[in-house]
């Protein structure tokens, strides 16, 4: 058997956190079992979906890099194909038209309130039994499942362990409405079992269909799959993740500056975990990944987790892959790499010291644009009458230097040392807030090395110039 998994977001809104997430682990359990990934899109409610939805949901798919294998599917591209299955269950009497008005069933639930009793569809109600009975072809209808009145359902969740609902505990669900349309809980059974769904992984909310939606499998004659229900993810105070916690939709983690590897691993641990391991890569995710070992409880996000693994990404992964993301970042921040160091090579130096690709564009910008000031509170600190002979002599220095490298200019500043006989710090805070522009940086040498030998001298230069107005300023 092939293993085939869905996702089935309904496009009402973004792809959120809990969703990727649980895209992310139905995408991965088809990998890890050499099966397919179906994207499924349950358009059905017209009113609450959109274009834009399905739009933001295949784009926030395509960033963290779920493909699928099969799909988008639509369901309102289906409607015909449900309809033959429902006249199908009404052809065997498995479901049945019922008149009832809306006015009926509200005053027999107020009946049933009324005497304590538990509101329930009951088709053997004397009421709703006399308007069948009376009803003639054609007077406005819905269709009805015919659910198992006798018995138990019993599936065994990969994730919570058996779970057993009584029958009575179900009423007859309606599957095709007055209008014509039939309702979600029929559409997603008849898409798995025609999409050959092997296994349904998908959010708690729904475990509540399950058992209504696995008597319908039977009723057609359809094999049931296997279920997985992963529990909600929590926000950081332990609430349910809502937009209160700022960033749900991926695409906002996209803009916030992280990666799509970084927030997969994120989130893959976020529920489900293998050992002690924390870093995955994706070849290790679908390895390792299984149902069995996700997590039955609700999982709290943890923004700090999520830094340190997107730190982690940015400094280990390969620069080309970091490039190609920063990118949308360099464009929304208004940055120009083309006057400058080839973009990789920033990287390398800084990026250990972000945690996110906004900051990383934030402490960048001096290798490519040149500044009209220095930061006010570094340059107040650095650029002091006693960096001028320092600044003055490595200048002069920078300018015949001939090995333009990361060793040749460490050793410039060493001269600068010794022969001026001060310590490290006297010449290179200067010189890093000349050449930088502010007292932060990666190695100076190595700073100095990628800015570039015209950039640097006239950067020492203006420091001086800025040094030599200070002076004359307080005289
Ligand atoms: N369309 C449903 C949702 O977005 C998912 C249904 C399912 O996975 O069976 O919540």
């Amino acid at each position: 058997m092939t293993v085939k998994t869905r996702f089935a977001p309904s496009p009402t809104g973004y792809l959120h956190v809990g969703g990727a997430r649980t895209a992310l682990y139905s995408w991965l359990f088809a990998k890890n079992q050499g099966g397919e990934f179906v994207l499924r899109i349950e358009d059905t409610d017209l009113e609450r979906s959109t274009q834009a939805a399905v739009d933001a949901i295949l784009e926030g798919m395509t960033w963290m890099g779920l493909d699928w294998d099969e799909g988008p599917y639509y369901q309102t591209k289906r409607f015909d194909r449900y309809n033959e299955m429902v006249d199908k269950l009404l052809a065997e009497d498995k479901a049945y038209k019922c008149y009832a008005s809306k006015e009926l069933l509200d005053e027999i639930r107020a009946e049933q309130e009324a005497n304590k009793e538990m509101p329930r569809y009951d088709a053997n109600h004397p009421k709703i039994k006399a308007v069948n009975d009376a009803a003639k072809d054609g007077d406005p209808c819905v269709v009805r499942f015919r659910n198992p009145k006798q018995g138990s359902v019993v599936f065994d969740d990969q994730i919570r362990g058996r779970i057993e609902i009584s029958n009575s505990q179900m009423d007859d669900l309606i599957i095709r409405r007055t209008d014509g349309s039939p309702t979600y809980n029929f559409c997603v059974v008849v898409d798995d079992w025609d999409m050959g769904i092997t296994h349904v992984v998908r959010g708690e909310d729904h475990i509540n269909n399950t058992p209504r939606q696995i008597n319908i499998y039977e009723a057609l004659g359809a094999p049931v799959p296997v279920f997985a229900h992963c529990a909600m993810i929590l926000g950081d105070d332990g609430a349910k993740l809502s937009k209160r916690h700022g960033a749900v939709s991926v695409m906002q983690y996209r803009d916030e500056g992280y990666l799509p590897n970084a927030l997969n691993n994120y989130l893959v641990r976020l529920g489900w975990s293998h050992g002690d391991q924390e870093v995955f890569s994706r070849e290790e995710m679908i390895e390792h990944f299984s149902l069995s070992a996700i997590s039955k409880s609700a999982s709290a996000f943890n923004t700090d987790k999520l830094n340190w693994l997107n730190n982690h990404y940015i400094k280990t992964s390969d620069p080309e892959y970091v490039a190609k993301h920063l990118e949308w970042h360099l464009d929304n921040q208004k940055l120009s790499t083309e006057n400058g160091p080839a973009i990789t090579e920033v990287i390398k130096l800084v990026g250990e010291r972000c945690n996110t690709l906004v900051e990383l564009v934030e402490q960048i910008r001096y290798f490519y644009e040149d500044f009209a000031e220095f930061e006010a509170g570094a340059a107040k600190k650095h650029l002091r009458g006693v960096a001028k002979e320092p600044l003055e002599l490595a200048l002069s220095k920078i300018e015949a230097v001939s090995d333009w490298s990361t060793e040749g200019l460490h050793t410039v500043i060493a001269q600068v040392c010794e022969e001026l006989e001060i310590g490290m710090g006297k010449i290179g805070m200067p010189l890093r807030v000349a050449v930088t522009g502010g007292g932060q940086s990666p190695s100076v040498d190595a700073v100095m090395q990628l800015v570039g030998k015209d950039r640097v001298i006239s950067r020492i230069k203006m420091a001086l110039d800025f040094i030599a107005e200070r002076e004359a300023n307080a005289q």
